[in-house]
Order: C-alpha cells, then structure tokens, then sequence
C-alpha cells in the first residue's frame, strides 16, 4: 500500500504526461470543466488529471458471466465504461463533500475506491448482496444486474437509460462501501419529480406528524408566480452590460431566497429534514437527427455549475463521459483505449487516469445524453430549482410527477448508523496516513517537464490525428 505513495504517481505523471497539447490551449471565451471555471490552460490540465477515467480492457478472465467466453469489452462495453466513470466522478465528490476526505491525498483510499471498478472481479461481485463487496461496480457486476434484469448478454450494447438502470440497481444495495449517505435518482424523458428528489434526501416518504404538509404541486404553482425565467431573458437581452448584471444578481439572490421560502412553507420542516446527499441523472434527448442548439445552450449553462459531475453522451454508438465545454468545444473523456485488465495495483491506478482529453463539436454529439448532478445539501436543490426555472423558456427540463418512481426501501435510521460508521471508519483509516498529494499537481512541475522536453517537442506534430472527427486538446 505504501509504494502508491506520491513519489511514484507524481513522477510518473511529470514523465508520461506531460500533457503538452493541453498547455497550448488557450481559452478564448469561457471554459467550465466538472463545474469549475478555465481561466488559463493550466487548468484544464488540472482538472482532467484529477478525474478518474475507465477504458475498454482486455484480459479478463472468461465465464464470469452468463458462461460467456468474452475476454475483453472492447468493441461494446463503452456505455458501460462511462456508467463507471460517472460512479467514480459521484464517489470522488461524495467523499470530498458528505465526508470530508480528498480521495487524492490518501493513496490507500484511491486504492480501495479504484479496486471497486477492478475489472477482474473473480466472481466477487456475487458475494455483494450478503456482506460489502469491494468489486462494487466491476464490468461484471453491472453485466449479471443487467442480465438478471433484462436477459442482456455478455457483449450487448447499452443504452444510456440500461447503463444508469443498472447502476440504480446496485446502489439499490445497501451494502456498498462509500456510497452510504448517497442517494441516486435517475430521471427520464427530460422530467424531473422533486418529490422525489425530497424523498431520497430526506429519506422519509411523507409528512407523518399532524401538519401533514408535503405538497411539491402547491410549491411549483407559486414557484411559477415568481417568473425567474422572465429575469434570464432580461439578462440575455442586456448582454455582458454590468448594471444589468449587478441588478441580475441581486434578483437571482432574492429568487433562491424565496424559493427557499417556498420550500418551508409546503414541505413539512420537522419530517423533511436532509440526511444525505442525491445524486441526479436527468437523462434526455436534445433532438431528433441533430441536437437542438438552444438545448446545447442550456447543457452548457449547466455545466458551470458546481453541481454538475459530468454529463453521460458522445457520439452515436460511441460513447463518451463528458466533463465540460471550453470556449465552443465539449471536453470528452473517451473510453476507447484498450488497457489491460491484469495488472498490479501500482499500474492499475495510473491506468484509470485519462493521458488525454479530447474535444468534441455541438454537430458531433448524440441526442441521447445523461447530466448528472451531484446534490449534497438543500442549498444545492434550491439552486438547481432555480437554474431550471431560469431556462423553462426552452422547455429543456420540466418538473413533473412520476407515477412509476418507487420510495427507496433503505431504512433512514440503517442509513444513518451506516453513515456514521463510514466517518468511524474513514478517521480510523486516514488518521495515521499522512496526507499526500498524489498527483501532485504543482503546474510548476509540468512546465519544467514540458521545457526540459520542448526540443524533441518542436520535431512532432501537435495534434495526433486520433479520429477525424475528433480534436485531441
Ligand atoms: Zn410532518
């Protein structure tokens, strides 16, 4: 456990990725990448390298599936590959937000949050439904949930909505580690039911005292009453005027207040009280054959917000996990490397680090996509409540109820126990630790690299022609 420590990642990482093309971008106008702001090249780099990227691997062993012989997932298991790295993205910030802890400064937690995405799960995975499973959302797992629930084969292509399914259906367990105190809603058809993003946060299914007040219908009529949408279009019409934009803020600020407001008035305070974070997938479709460009708009609106924890999309057929956009480009992580899945546990952590990242056009992207969002409190609700009020104009998202959603049966007080047992256990782990900074990622040390390395830079070519129509960064 101790030689994944800083020396060995940091240095390989100032060797092997030196990540050059990504020095050279200059943002233009703006860039937002898992909800933070680009302002200079560096931090793109920043940004990427600190998010963990799954690929296609080859190697596995056989028949740990449905008798398959498969050997690899190469050729159709990217859906399911970007299914891992939303989970990893959820995992990294859950711990961070709910928990306190920086998977990147304790190389023995990324080890263990790393293992749970291992591909080689040797039959492990089976064991999750009686005691925790440490290959929680291995290929393998998701691929005996998705045959156990549809008949999916071993080698089948999933659809976004399988892949989210699936993983809905793990977290369904109670038993995975890391993921007490998260609650994961998956959303279709550009519908969003609040009650039952209310639900989960909370974990209580109606107001049960003598009040008896939990009336999301009666929220949402007076959320219409405060017109935010009608304040956007004010905003976009002034432009980048500053006394518009000061008189915006300030309304936007009232806004969240009132919604705020609303929010104690309808749902009861003393039965709804949150007790962990949700996790939102709104999946949607932006158009028929072509996205519709005001819904890029409005995704890229999104993307700025702290919230968002990546977006599930690509192309057709050829999926990507999304992070974010720089100037007129989405920046793609993409999981068509074939990486071995047989390795020691030093090279499997580097493996799961992108070397790159690459862009993708508005034409390019499919009209099937997944925003996922990352809710820790109430304030973040308050705030995506907002920013879906302030883009109702397009019609992008709605609120809406679902019949079909079905209450979690996790118990609040085993969730709870389950929460402060994961705190026990993350002090008990980290306190003898020393923090280290693993990637570390002093931009210091990268230029050096990159200039102690520009002469045989000069003599090749910048951009390597991966794909035609893609655009290495
Ligand atoms: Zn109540």
């Amino acid at each position: 456990m101790q030689s994944i420590g800083n020396q060995i990642l940091s240095k390989w990482y100032s060797t092997n990725y030196t990540y050059r093309a990504l020095f050279q971008y200059e943002v233009k106008e703006e860039g937002y990448i898992m909800g933070q702001l680009i302002e200079r090249n560096e931090d793109i780099l920043d940004v990427v390298v600190h998010t963990i990227r799954f690929t296609y691997r080859q190697g596995f062993q056989a028949y740990q599936c449905q008798d398959s012989a498969l050997t690899t997932d190469s050729g159709w298991g990217c859906v399911i590959r970007v299914g891992q790295m939303m989970m990893a993205e959820l995992l990294k910030r859950h711990l961070k937000c709910f928990y306190k802890v920086d998977l990147f400064s304790f190389p023995p937690l990324l080890q263990d949050v790393l293992q749970m995405f291992k591909d080689d799960d040797d039959m492990e995975s089976q064991k999750g439904f009686s005691k925790p499973s440490k290959y929680g959302f291995s290929i393998q797992k998701i691929m005996r949930v998705a045959y156990k629930e549809w008949g999916k084969k071993p080698g089948e292509w999933y659809s976004p909505n399988q892949i989210v399914q699936a993983i809905y259906k793990i977290l369904q367990e109670i038993n995975i580690p890391y993921c007490y105190g998260l609650g994961f809603v998956p959303f279709y058809e550009s519908q969003i039911d609040l009650r039952a993003i209310f639900q989960e946060m909370c974990m209580m299914e109606d107001c049960v005292c003598q009040k008896k007040v939990f009336s999301i219908e009666q929220f949402l009529k007076s959320l219409e009453k405060l017109e935010i949408g009608k304040e956007e279009m004010v905003q976009v019409m002034h432009g980048n005027d500053s006394i518009s934009d000061v008189c915006c803020e300030d309304q936007s600020e009232q806004n969240k207040k009132e919604i705020g407001n609303l929010l104690k008035k309808y749902i009861c305070q003393k039965c709804f009280v949150p007790v962990r974070a949700v996790a939102v997938c709104l999946l949607s479709r932006i158009g028929c054959d072509e996205p519709n460009p005001d819904y890029l708009q409005a995704i890229r609106q999104f993307m700025k917000k702290k919230y968002f924890a990546g977006m599930l999309g690509g192309r057709p057929k050829e999926a990507n996990f999304i992070v974010g956009f720089v100037d007129n480009k989405f920046v793609v992580l993409d999981p068509h490397l074939v990486q071995e899945a047989k390795m020691n546990p030093e090279e499997y952590i580097k493996s799961c680090f992108p070397g790159e990242a690459l862009f993708m056009s508005d034409k390019e992207i499919d009209c099937s996509l997944g925003l996922v969002f990352y809710l820790k409190n109430l304030d973040d609700l308050i705030e995506l409540i907002y920013d879906i009020q302030a883009h109702q104009q397009i019609n992008f998202f709605s609120f809406a109820h679902i019949q079909h959603w079905k209450y979690t049966e996790t118990k609040k007080e085993d969730q709870i126990r389950r929460i402060r047992e994961m705190h026990e256990f993350l002090n008990e782990f980290l306190v003898p630790q020393q923090q280290q900074q693993i990637l570390n990622l002093e931009i210091s040390t990268y230029q050096e690299a990159y200039s102690n390395d520009s002469a045989s830079f000069d003599q090749q070519p910048i951009l390597k022609e991966i794909d035609s129509s893609y655009e290495e960064i």
